[in-house]
């Protein structure tokens, strides 16, 4: 019998975190982190006490009640006592590793938490972009997933506790076995053992998936980030395959038609799926995304501004095309310089900045005295490319800049002139908090006079895009009737909804098949 435990992901969007148990082996399928479930307690100025290590994470239900798997240097005082009596506690030993299907947070974020020891199975451009993700972001603790600072015991001179404060041991790195064939070049290595940050890194190098006691398949799959992947996983019930994030509509959407006809082949026993976008009944393409996008564009005055999902290097490449095709310059972020120039360390079809006579490097304003080691680098080596405020400021017509919302305040510097263009080219807002931050973005549009398009605005108290401005955003999730064909061409013997607000949809729509549907609860165990 297999037993497959759900602690996250479980009618809500993200923060999937799965425990497959055959016998004595045990499997995580991802580590995520539950944006959904932090936004219930938490929000930017009020967060889980990094000081506190585990404790906050457990008493407000953001980790799972599962002893033993979890770094031991975040374990506060007799922690696990108190928690030994809760429901769904376990002493859990000896698992495999995490499968981790792409580096999206909220699939990833809480490998943080889990023992030094523990691998993490992926793709290699999974591996390479996590390291990008932290070493160019703030990367707080409960986000270390490639590397973590190790936190010790200490009692400060005039404290009556001790509290529990990052060593100065340097960091340590996680191990990372990865599922592809092809062998990293001597650069590529470097990248992954360097210390990017000010502190020391204890380097693992990368390993190739052999230790596990499971039989593991690997397939690529179409999603906005690239190197995801789905996983299969031979048990003594049959094949099970989880599919991670996917979609058929994009860039690569053969990767996933791919998959689809090798899962079918291996007749699963259990399928689990995603289904972010079952409501959904068309999806855009990127293609279309291009059209739209050059349309609105080419016919521009002024500065445009494109505004994407970030790590959404498909997207990227698009406004990149626009760029050249409308004779403007693409300009950047260092940290998507940054995750342009690794990708490219496993991927020479991604372009080399430095060759790019269409892309050009925004320099932010700092206030920092000692700037990070990669940032440095950026500036160093793309020096020629790197453009200020004023450049952007004086030849705004000669521009697509890629901000996001958190990077208007660079705007005073350059000061748009009235009429330029903002172009939303990302999902409409999910929740209160993203619409409070639309509203302030259609302020900045009024105090600059630019124009929004694509962009959502609020009517009868619904955020909805303009019916002509819309189709300027591929969705990185399938729509419903794709996801029911995933679900037909690999017919499973059960499936198990995921990721999804509306698991019923699969219910509904897959009875009378030879499908069984399984609807997973939080905490709760699917037997196969
Ligand atoms: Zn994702």
């Amino acid at each position: 019998m297999v037993k497959l435990t759900f602690y996250g992901g479980v009618r809500e969007i993200g923060g999937n975190k799965i425990l497959l148990e055959d016998g004595g082996r045990k499997l995580f399928l991802d580590f995520g982190y539950p944006y959904s479930r932090y936004r219930i307690f938490y929000e930017e100025y009020l967060k889980p006490r990094a000081g506190a290590g585990l404790l906050d994470l457990l008493v407000m239900g953001l980790l799972p009640h599962l002893e033993g798997i979890y770094r031991t240097d975040l374990e506060t005082g007799n922690l696990w006592q108190q928690f030994r009596r809760a429901e769904h506690y376990r002493k859990l030993e000896d698992v495999d590793g995490v499968l981790l299907t792409h580096a999206h947070l909220d699939h990833s974020g809480h490998i943080s938490f889990l023992r030094e020891d523990m691998p993490v199975y992926s793709t290699a451009t999974t591996a390479f972009i996590a390291k990008a993700i932290q070493d160019s972001g703030k990367a707080d603790f409960d986000q270390q997933v490639c590397y973590f600072t190790p936190r010790v015991e200490e009692c400060l001179k005039g404290w009556k506790q001790g509290a529990y404060v990052a060593s100065n041991s340097g960091d340590h790195q996680r191990r990372f076995c990865v599922a592809d064939e092809s062998t990293l070049s001597e650069e590529a290595r470097r990248f992954w053992g360097e210390v990017i940050r000010q502190r020391k890194l204890a380097s693992q190098p990368l390993d190739h998936i052999g230790k596990c006691s499971f039989s593991l398949r690997c397939f690529p799959v179409d999603h906005s980030i690239p190197g995801a992947c789905a996983w299969g996983i031979e048990t003594s019930s049959g094949w099970v395959v989880y599919s991670g994030d996917l979609r058929l509509h994009g860039k690569r959407g053969k990767l996933t038609e791919a998959f689809m006809k090798k899962a079918a082949q291996l007749h699963p026993r259990a399928l689990i799926l995603e289904g972010t976008n079952v409501n959904r009944a068309t999806n855009i393409a990127e293609q279309e995304v291009y059209k739209n996008a050059f349309k609105a564009i080419s016919s521009a005055r002024g500065l445009v501004i494109a505004d994407f999902p970030a790590r959404d290097v498909d997207r990227l490449l698009t406004f990149l095309q626009i760029a050249r095709d409308t004779q403007r310059k693409l300009a950047i972020l260092p940290k998507d310089a940054y995750l342009l120039k690794t990708m490219r360390l496993l991927e020479p079809e991604i372009p080399d900045i430095a060759q790019e006579s269409a892309i050009v490097i925004y320099q932010e304003t700092t206030a920092s005295k000692s700037p990070a080691q990669w940032l440095k680098r950026i500036y160093e080596e793309y020096a020629s490319k790197v453009v200020l405020a004023k450049d952007v400021a004086s030849n705004q017509d000669s521009f697509i800049l890629c901000f996001s919302f958190w990077d208007l305040n660079e705007l005073p510097s350059i000061q748009p002139r009235a009429g330029s263009l903002y172009v939303f080219s990302s999902s409409e807002p999910h929740n209160e908090e993203q619409e409070m931050d639309f509203w302030r973005l259609h302020n900045w549009l009024k105090r600059f006079d630019m124009r929004g398009f694509g962009l959502p605005v609020q009517r009868d108290g619904e955020w909805e895009i303009p019916e002509e401005q819309r189709g300027l955003h591929a969705s990185g999730h399938a729509c419903g009737p794709d996801l029911l064909r995933v679900a037909r061409e690999i017919q499973p013997e059960v499936l198990i909804p995921i990721h999804s607000e509306n698991p019923e949809f699969y219910v509904d729509n897959l009875r009378g098949s030879r499908i069984k549907v399984a609807l997973p609860t939080e905490g709760g165990a699917v037997e196969i």
